[in-house]
């Protein structure tokens, strides 16, 4: 959440700095803003999107060689120019940018606004950069060490970015649980919340660690230290990522591309760790700790949004083929509990991001229970990939659409690979059975390709329901999960109101709803319920609802039953998540788009959720 650039070096930054912007936006649209050094420090913010900010800046076209930008997703004081960072000192000479929260602002507030401070904003952030400038004027020191000053007295979560007028060809960054990475060029250096920004000017990276600030100087050696004053040695890392896997492809949104990639990205999720002729699956990451996990008293899957919906199925998966009990909890309610962990037990974190910042704080909480940590992110090298004892990567590359997709279905290939490897490890699979997941999880990928060609029928239904004010998601077993993501998707992008269900819960409540005007979408592909999902339709018909259903190629008698069907085809039940999910998100892909929603930033959303 939120997005963070800066730039220093010999070049003009104002170009570097609205480009990063730009690729950063996903993060966070609810504000932009620059600040450029040159014979004064120029600010300039605007509420909304980069393009607002762009009217503004085209026509000043400041110049200068270092500079900071923004683009915001509001915790603190409302989507606003004034609350828009960068925020500046009070005598105008430093300015900030901040991702995160300052817990205690308002406490900082009061006593600075004593000394005679005076804030414009209602952000939580202005207060850092009068704090910084206190300390620069009352004991005369380097701007990063009034920044150090300033962050020990500061609670909370940031990852900021500080020029100062005084010192122009110098930036100050620092963090504490919010992203950051430097990228070095050539007497150059630039500052991001992610990579993205970062690719078309440099792969050699240094993902800053927690509680580090760094001093940028052209012409120097990047500088590290604690947040204790100690030098630290910088590590430098090689991006691994393609320009082009930034831009839309030819498709009108992200989402759209990113769903049509889904054939390659679960095959390359699957790459080097399932090999069909041989019947093997092989997680690297896991290896170690097969074991371990295998012998584990209990999983804990941890995760938010459609992340915790992965690991439901993930639940699913691994106690219905590996017999291991599984527990799934949001990270935000793991996080203030006191849940009963113990060295016996194993905390499955899944996150896209790697950055979640309730993900993050909950591997935190129970780190110093004992059990063993495992992170399946997608975001090589960010912070959950870092404090996890063990993990793997789902190899999704970067989902820029704010309604996660891809990065769904390839967590659900990383966990039908790692149950089946945990069953393997511990005997509970027939050996035909095996062979036949293994078989069936290599054809995902042309299976799902099958449905993407389907998409001009899943376009039509969407006209159909595109003006319905709520709408219904049932599913049973391992199509209950698929349910719940399904209608997230629709809220999340089209901002109808949808709910998920169990299908047998609806008669205990949900069936009250059910009227012409409420359109059913009815995972109808399980067979080991199949008799009781046709019940469930029948129901919803006999009160008038609009059935949709997804029904596995060839089912003629849901067909019959429905206003709609979408055939998808066969799998066995454990891997239907993978297909069933696919027609789902292009029909609120469509819903979307005919709403004239904005599909790659949905209001009020943001991606990497890096705020409490
Ligand atoms: N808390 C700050 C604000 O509301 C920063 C939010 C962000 O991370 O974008 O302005």
């Amino acid at each position: 959440m939120c997005g963070i650039v800066a730039y220093v070096g010999q070049k003009n930054a104002y170009p570097i700095l609205i480009n990063g912007l730009k690729r950063l936006e996903y993060r966070g649209y609810d504000s932009a803003g620059i600040a450029v050094a040159n014979d004064n420090l120029t600010v300039i913010k605007k509420k909304g999107k980069v393009a607002e900010l762009l009217k503004v800046t085209q026509k000043i076209d400041p110049h200068g060689t270092s500079g900071i930008g923004h683009t915001r997703w509001a915790t603190h004081g409302a989507p606003n120019d004034v609350n828009a960072h960068p925020h500046s000192s009070r005598d105008g000479k430093i300015a900030l940018v901040h991702n995160g929260i300052i817990e205690n602002c308002d406490t900082l507030r009061k006593a600075l606004i004593k000394l005679g401070h005076v804030f414009v904003s209602e952000t939580d952030t202005e207060v850092l950069v009068h704090l910084i400038q206190e300390y620069k004027t009352r004991y005369r020191v380097p701007l990063e060490e009034s920044v150090r000053l300033a962050l020990e007295k500061v609670v909370g979560a940031y990852a900021i970015v500080v020029i100062d007028q005084d010192e122009p060809q110098k930036i100050v960054v620092a963090r504490k649980a919010s992203p950051l990475v430097i990228g070095l060029g050539n007497d150059e250096f630039f500052v991001a919340s992610d990579a993205t920004p970062l690719i078309e000017h440099t792969k050699a990276v240094v993902y800053l660690q927690d509680e580090e600030i760094a001093v940028l100087e052209p012409g120097k050696k990047l500088a590290i230290k604690s947040f204790q004053n100690e030098p630290q040695k910088p590590s430098i890392v090689e991006l691994d990522m393609k320009l082009e896997e930034l831009e839309k492809g030819g498709f009108p949104h992200f989402m759209l591309k990113e769903i049509h990639q889904q054939p390659e990205t679960i095959a390359d999720c699957m790459r080097g760790r399932l090999n069909a002729k041989e019947a093997w699956t092989r997680l690297g990451g896991l290896e170690p700790y097969l074991d371990r996990m295998a012998k584990a008293n209990r999983l804990i899957i941890t995760g938010c949004g459609t992340s915790w919906h992965a690991g439901l199925i993930g639940e699913y998966l691994i106690e219905g083929l590996a017999r291991i009990p599984v527990e799934v909890e949001y990270a935000s309610e793991l996080r203030y509990r006191n849940p009963v962990i113990n060295s016996g037990d194993v905390v499955v974190a899944l996150s896209q991001s790697g950055e979640t910042a309730d993900t993050l704080a909950a591997i935190q909480h129970v780190k110093e229970k004992g059990a063993l940590i495992y992170g399946i992110v997608n975001v090589v090298g960010s912070s959950i990939a870092r404090v996890t004892d063990a993990g793997s990567y789902i190899h999704a590359g970067p989902e820029i659409g704010v309604a996660s997709t891809k990065a769904f279905t390839a967590q659900l290939t990383l966990l039908s690979l790692m149950a089946i490897q945990l069953a393997k490890a511990k005997g509970t699979l027939h050996h035909a059975y095996y062979q036949e997941l293994i078989r069936e999880l290599s054809e995902i990928p042309n299976k799902v390709r099958n449905i993407l060609a389907k998409d001009e029928v899943i376009k039509d239904i969407a006209e159909t329901i595109k003006d319905a004010s709520n709408a219904l998601y049932l599913g049973r077993g391992y199509n209950f999960p698929v349910a719940l993501e399904g209608a997230l998707k629709l809220k999340e992008i089209s901002y109808i109101h949808a709910e998920g269900y169990p299908a047998a819960e609806m008669k205990h409540g949900p069936i009250a709803l059910i009227d012409e005007n409420m359109p059913v979408i009815v995972l109808a592909t399980n067979m080991s319920a199949y008799d009781k999902i046709v019940s469930n339709v029948q129901e919803v018909k006999a009160r008038k609802g609009m059935v949709i259903s997804i029904i596995s190629e060839g089912d003629r008698q849901i067909k019959e039953l429905s206003d709609y069907s979408i055939e998808i085809p066969k799998t066995i039940e454990p891997l239907t998540p993978l297909l069933s999910v696919v027609p789902l998100q292009l029909l609120s892909y469509h819903v979307a788009v005919m709403r004239g929603c904005n599909v790659d930033q949905p209001r009020n959303l943001a991606k990497s959720v890096t705020v409490e």
